[in-house]
């Protein structure tokens, strides 16, 4: 069986966003002090992290595998992250 690329596998997923209602919270100034923006930035593999201009990290929560990566790997403080609430976010398809 072909697998094909990574983009193309995760394209099979499904979300149920919960529109008005993260699950991922940054605190701009410790993740700013501690480098962990640029950390997240790097490590997540859905590129739900993004730095802005002002140097911001911006959270697209919508897009999240629910890895748990990047709570494993921010500083103390720097991130408020826990599963979506109920049947909401990924559902993986593969095959
Ligand atoms: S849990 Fe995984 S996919 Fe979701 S934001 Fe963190 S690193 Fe990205």
């Amino acid at each position: 069986m072909k697998l094909g690329n990574v983009e193309s596998r995760l394209a099979k997923n499904s979300y149920e966003v919960d529109e008005g209602n993260t699950h991922i919270e940054v605190n701009q100034e410790i993740a700013r002090a501690t480098g962990t923006g640029k950390v997240l930035t790097k490590i997540c593999p859905a590129h739900v992290y993004r730095e802005e201009a002002d140097g911001t990290i911006s959270v697209e929560f919508a897009a999240c595998l629910e890895c748990g990566l990047c709570f494993q790997m921010a500083a103390p403080g720097s991130l408020v992250w826990h599963y979506p609430e109920g049947a909401m976010g990924v559902r993986f398809r593969e095959g």
